[in-house]
Order: structure tokens, then sequence, then C-alpha cells
């Protein structure tokens, strides 16, 4: 109910003027403020509903508010709100046995943090720990978080002005859209893609190269889910060379590929999977490491030398436990694989059959982009500007869409209705058509 409550004004001033905005100017900024949710559903404190087809930052797998997950907090609260790491915890040990129950065979242990960056900084640490070497390869086009390590693995811009963390190199991945070795098929990309990234491992030094650190499918960088081969490829050259392969899991994990890891629909096995986000629907702030049998072992009777001190707190491990439960339960997971492909496919296909500004569909399950160009032959971008200029006209539609470069990303929970679908597809639709460059 927003009619007692303050105005959307009065909380977007409220916050900006005291609250310090991530990847912003912080001049002139005006958040929208959400009030309530449930569901798909977001609202605000003018009353306006939003269908949230922006997953947040792709973390809402679960939608908002739902009461199983809620439940299970406040279940927690009432047992001990918080325990030291070192302690043991009932709730933190079913967390991680529910984790490792959908991990590849041969994965042992969960080393819980506090969100996704540190999830990879500690694999980049076991990594470096386990190898005795101190390289760590990543794609040009990724984004693996905003702390010393991860940051200079990210792929995009946001490296640049944060290159602290040293030993970091980086190497194009496939996409075949805008292909970087002039590939006609995917097949070509892939086998260019490989060949150029086992070049980079020869030219920089295999002995020196700790890890490749890839998201098993590229999110915020354009959700380019990898040409069959691809990862079983990039598995093989690090056995080749000693080097082990960190799976970024953060985004793309938990169903959101309409797989429970984007690596099942994959024949790879790499050594460290990275989690957050999905994992608890972002109810609590978590992520974690998942430990293969070997890295572990590796620790038995060496000091593992890092730590957080929320490292598995008890209100995040609830969060798990519930959000892992319902998932199975209601086959969040499943609904998420027939909804890609039942309804997002043909549905976004339809939008770039009619609207000449789509220049590519790509996704898979649940996560899908909207690749948008001010020419579909040449391919050019469409300007970030106008991106957020369309952004601005969908959220007056009365959705919150996910938008990141020149596309737009389409995200609902996994447990999103038949019905929401329809109602999304209808929005970006009447945006599109009302849509002038
Ligand atoms: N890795 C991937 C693939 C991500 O998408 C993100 C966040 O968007 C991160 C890591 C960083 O996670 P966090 O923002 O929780 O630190």
């Amino acid at each position: 109910d927003s009619s007692s409550g303050p105005s959307n004004a009065e909380v977007s001033a409220a916050d900006a003027s005291v609250v310090f905005h991530s990847w912003s100017k912080q001049g002139g900024l005006k958040p929208l403020p959400l009030a309530g949710g449930r569901g798909t559903t977001v609202w605000d404190h003018d009353g306006n509903h939003y269908l949230d087809f922006s997953g947040q930052l792709v973390f809402t797998n679960m939608g908002h508010q739902h009461p199983k997950i809620i439940a299970g907090i406040t279940e927690q609260l009432s047992k001990i709100t918080t325990v030291a790491p070192a302690h043991g915890n009932a709730t933190r040990a079913e967390a991680a046995r529910l984790i490792l129950q959908r991990a590849p065979e041969g994965f042992e242990k969960v080393f819980f943090t506090a969100g996704g960056a540190d999830a990879n900084e500690n694999a980049i640490r076991m990594a470096r720990l386990v190898t005795g070497r101190n390289k760590v390869l990543s794609r040009y086009r990724s984004y693996h978080g905003n702390t010393g390590s991860a940051i200079v693995a990210t792929g995009d811009w946001r490296r640049i002005p944060n290159e602290y963390a040293t030993g970091h190199v980086h190497f194009f991945g496939p996409f075949l859209y805008r292909s970087e070795f002039w590939a006609g098929s995917e097949a070509e990309e892939c086998a260019r893609a490989l060949h150029h990234l086992e070049r980079t491992v020869q030219a920089e030094g295999p002995e020196s190269i700790a890890a490749i650190l890839l998201e098993s499918v590229p999110g915020t960088a354009g959700i380019m889910v990898p040409p069959p081969g691809y990862l079983s490829g990039v598995r093989a050259l690090c056995d080749r060379y000693g080097i082990l392969l960190i799976l970024d899991e953060v985004m793309a994990g938990f169903g959101r590929t309409g797989e429970w890891f984007a690596l099942d629909a994959h024949d790879v096995r790499p050594d460290l999977i990275t989690f957050a986000k999905g994992v608890n629907s972002g109810y609590v702030p978590v992520g974690g490491v998942i430990i293969s049998s070997e890295i572990a072992h590796a620790f038995d009777d060496r000091i593992f030398p890092g730590g957080l001190t929320y490292s598995g707190h008890p209100l995040a491990a609830a969060s798990i436990v519930a959000t892992q439960k319902a998932m199975a339960e209601e086959g969040a997971v499943e609904n998420a694989k027939r909804v890609g492909r039942d309804l997002l496919a043909p549905g976004l296909a339809a939008l770039a059959e009619k609207h000449e500004v789509i220049g590519e569909v790509r996704g898979t399950g649940v996560f899908w982009a909207l690749e948008l160009v001010a020419d579909r032959g040449t391919r050019e971008p469409l300007p970030a500007a106008t991106v957020a200029g369309l952004k601005s006209d969908i959220i007056g539609r009365g959705m919150l869409p996910f938008a990141v470069d020149n596309r737009i990303h389409v995200v609902p929970p996994l447990n999103v209705s038949d019905d929401e679908v329809a109602q999304a597809l209808e929005i970006y639709d009447e945006a599109f058509t009302a849509f002038r460059p």
C-alpha cells in the first residue's frame, strides 16, 4: 500500500543524497525506488507495478518474496542469527551438501564467501597455491566481480581503471556474431578460438599459468552460449599444460540456463566452480567456491590462507537451503528449460523477424540477449544512449528490463509463468514498434 508512505520522489532523493552508488557518476542520480515485490512483480512507492524481467542483477531466480525462502530465513532467525566461521553449523553443512549434490562427480567441499567477486578471488587463490604458478587467463568479454583479482580477470571496460592485481592475461573466446577469427560457422569459430587460446598459453609460458577462468556462459558480456566442444576443448588444453580450470557460474548457475549448472550442457568437468546470485535468489548476500576432491585434499595438511568473517553466515545458509529445496520441489529448473525452449526462443525470434533493430537473438533457458544494431548488414551496435532511452520506455510500459551496452537481456525468474512471458513479449513488441532510432 503506497497511500500512507513516502513518494517515489522522496525516497529517491533521500537515497541519492546519502548513498554512494555503484558504477555511477554520483551527481544527478534518480534511482527508481522499489517498495515491494512478489514473484515476478515489483512495485514502487507511487503504486506503479512492474513485471521484473531483469532478475534485478540477474539473481532473483525464484522471484521476489518466495514464501518458502522467507520462512527458511525466519526459522533460522529464531535459532541463531550469526556464528563465527570457525564454528560448526548444521544449516551451513546442509547448504553445502545441497550445493554439492548438483555439482559434477568429484566435487567434495564448499568454501562460502559473501558474494561472487570474492568467490572468484578465492578460487584464484586456491589455483595459485595448488599449482605454485601465478598467471590467470580469462576472456576479454567477461565479468568476474569488482575486487582485486576478480576485476582484473574481468574482460570489459571496468577492468581498466582497476588494474592493481598482477598476473592476468586475456584472450578472445568464441562469439560467432562478432567473430574475432573471421569464422563462418560455429564449428570454425570453436576450432579457431581454441587454437588462439592454445597459442596464448604457449606464448605466455604454460609453466607460469595457474588457471583459466571462464564464465560457463558469459552473462553480462552478452550471453554467448559456447559452441559444442569449446569448454571440453579448454579442459583438454588445461590437462595438456597442467593448468586448472575455474568455471564461473555466478550468473549462469542454479537454473538460469535451464540446467542446474550451465556446464551440465557441456561435456566438461572443471577443477573449481564459483557461484553466488541464483543459489539463494539473492535474498541474503552469499557466494562460494565448489572445490574438487583433489584441490580440497591439497589443504588437508596445509593451511588455507584465506577467510571471511561472514563465510557461511547462518542466514545466508538458511536462504540457500530453502531456495534449493523450493527449486527442486517446484521443478523450477525444468520450468526454465521449457520456457526457454517453448516460449522465449520462438517469441524472441518472432520479435527479431519483425523489428530490424534486433540483430541477433541468442540464449537458453531464462537467459537471453537481444543484440540491438543500428544496421543489420554492418552489425554496428546501437549506441548505449539509445538503448538507455529504450529502457526508460519499457519501464514506462510497466516492465523492468535488463539493458547493457547495445543489448537487452531477457532474464526473468525460473518460475516465471507462461502468462507473464506473454505479457513481456507484448511489451517488448510495443516498445520496438514505437522505437525510432
Ligand atoms: N561473476 C559473474 C559471472 C557475475 O555475473 C558477477 C556479478 O554480476 C560476479 C562474478 C560478481 O559477483 P558479485 O557482484 O556478487 O561480487
